[in-house]
């Protein structure tokens, strides 16, 4: 078995507690218009690198020091897409006492992926919109799958942190933000909230992929609006 791994970094910070060492995954069924990584939705595309299991462990086993007290975080791209790799890989992390972190949309939703996340210490789930016709129209998929995913890790206890992307014109919006705290309150199995202000870094990738950046007027995210943002989750 050989993921198709987009891209490697030693020492991420922002994804999962503690210093991480982060796999982007290749290949993603979501067109969110503000991705920054449109050069890893094709996943016919090879990613930088081929590697089984074993190998991507040997490669952070090399880190292994620097990652004591964080771990390991399989993104993307989306990581479900090659859900079995995912498991095959966090189980030897699980042996190497290694703490794993899983970063996705829920987009897919199989019994691959439900035994992918029954292996994983922490899923960050991303809700991209709590409304179902935001959520097609902000991702171009419904927003299904993530909820049952969401059911799915309440019922087995998994514990969760919720991301959320505030973009100004549409999830940026006290309404919206009142029915995401309403509707996220009963789970027990969220352990944190994560609210990111979109910003426009990484449009770049864009233009060197020849593509038009859908969001291209839409302004960063205000502090103010953040903080609001903020307040309405009870954070
Ligand atoms: S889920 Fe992530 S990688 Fe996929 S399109 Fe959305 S932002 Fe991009």
């Amino acid at each position: 078995m050989v993921g198709n791994i987009h891209s490697l970094e030693s020492f991420g910070t922002v994804d999962g507690p503690g210093i991480r060492f982060v796999v982007f995954m290749q290949g993603c069924p979501l067109r969110c218009l503000y991705c920054h990584n449109p050069d890893s939705w094709d996943s016919k595309q090879r990613g930088q690198y081929q590697l089984s299991p074993e190998e991507l462990l040997a490669e952070v086993m090399r880190y292994k020091n620097f990652i004591a007290r964080g771990g390991v975080t399989v993104t993307g791209g989306e990581p479900l897409m090659q859900a079995e790799f995912v498991k095959e890989f966090f189980l030897h992390c699980r042996e190497a006492g290694i703490h794993t972190a899983l970063d996705t949309s829920g987009a897919i939703f199989t019994p691959a992926v439900r035994e992918t996340l029954d292996v994983t210490d922490l899923v960050l789930l991303d809700i991209k919109s709590i409304d179902p016709i935001q959520h097609k129209a902000l991702t171009g998929a419904k927003q299904d799958n993530t909820l049952r995913c969401l059911d799915y890790l309440e019922e087995q206890q998994i514990p969760v942190w919720i991301r959320h992307v505030l973009v100004p014109g549409w999830t940026d919006d006290d309404g919206l933000l009142q029915r995401l705290a309403d509707f996220l309150r009963p789970y027990k199995c969220i352990e944190k909230v994560e609210l990111l202000p979109y910003h426009t870094m990484g449009t770049r990738k864009y233009e060197q992929m020849g593509m038009d950046y859908p969001l291209k007027d839409t302004p960063p995210l205000s502090a103010e609006r953040l903080k609001r943002a903020q307040e309405i989750l009870g954070m």
